[in-house]
């Protein structure tokens, strides 16, 4: 037995309750290297998702991360709008029209996620972007699957990864997105978007019972 759209419908909930709870932090992140907008973003993006969800209720978790990437991309806006947009439309796609979701369809929506990101927006991974959550989550994932774990341990191993690579950012400048602007400057600040990811990976193993 795999996760199914109970799974990615509570994933998205927890996820848009994350980001209304961490509003202010997000807000305070992106004020120190960027524009102040990230949490406002993120807040209002997944209240989008909540209310396509209520209107139209996905069938299987591919549909319900469709919709999802859908509201990401019209109501999030900024750099994040179109990147979040594209991993949420790269995992949907990757889970094609799939019920019941395994380990190993897990991971490989994982990587199709990372892809998606780093094919939109250009980052390396020590850019000091979400691509620095995203990355280690993906390794990590594949690393649980290797090793037997199902699907829960697949997205708990992602999500302590994320959290643990939100942190990276610290010390690094930033060479991609607004906060490239600062240079030098950039460095000493954890970027926005790395802990926006780390946050919606918890959501998605908080979701499966982890
Ligand atoms: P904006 O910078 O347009 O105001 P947001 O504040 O919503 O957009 O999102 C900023 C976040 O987007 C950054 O913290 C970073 O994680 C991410 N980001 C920006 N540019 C890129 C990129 N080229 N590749 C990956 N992530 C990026
Ligand atoms: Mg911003
Ligand atoms: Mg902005």
């Amino acid at each position: 037995m795999g996760l199914g759209v109970e799974w990615a419908v509570q994933w998205l909930t927890l996820s848009a309750r994350l980001m209304s709870e961490h509003r202010e932090e997000l807000i305070a992140l992106d004020r120190a290297i960027g524009d102040s907008d990230h949490g406002e973003n993120m807040d209002r993006g997944f209240q989008a998702v909540m209310e396509k969800l209520a209107q139209t209720p996905p069938e299987t978790p591919g549909a319900a991360l469709k919709l999802a990437a859908m509201a990401l991309m019209s109501k999030v806006g900024g750099a994040a709008g179109p990147l979040y947009g594209t991993a949420y439309l790269r995992a949907a796609t990757a889970l094609g029209e799939d019920a019941d979701i395994d380990a190993a369809a897990l991971a490989g929506a994982l990587t199709a996620a990372r892809d998606g990101i780093v094919a939109r927006g250009k980052a390396e991974l020590g850019d000091k972007t979400m691509v620095d959550a995203w990355s280690p989550a993906v390794e990590a994932a594949d690393e649980a699957l290797v090793a037997g774990g199902d699907a829960v341990a697949v997205l708990a191993a992602a999500a302590e990864a994320a959290e643990v690579g939100a942190v990276t950012t610290d010390p690094l400048v930033a060479r991609k997105g607004r906060a490239s602007y600062l240079g030098e400057r950039s460095a000493g600040h954890r970027d926005p978007g790395a802990v926006s990811s780390a946050l919606l990976l918890r959501a998605a193993a908080t979701a499966a019972g982890f």
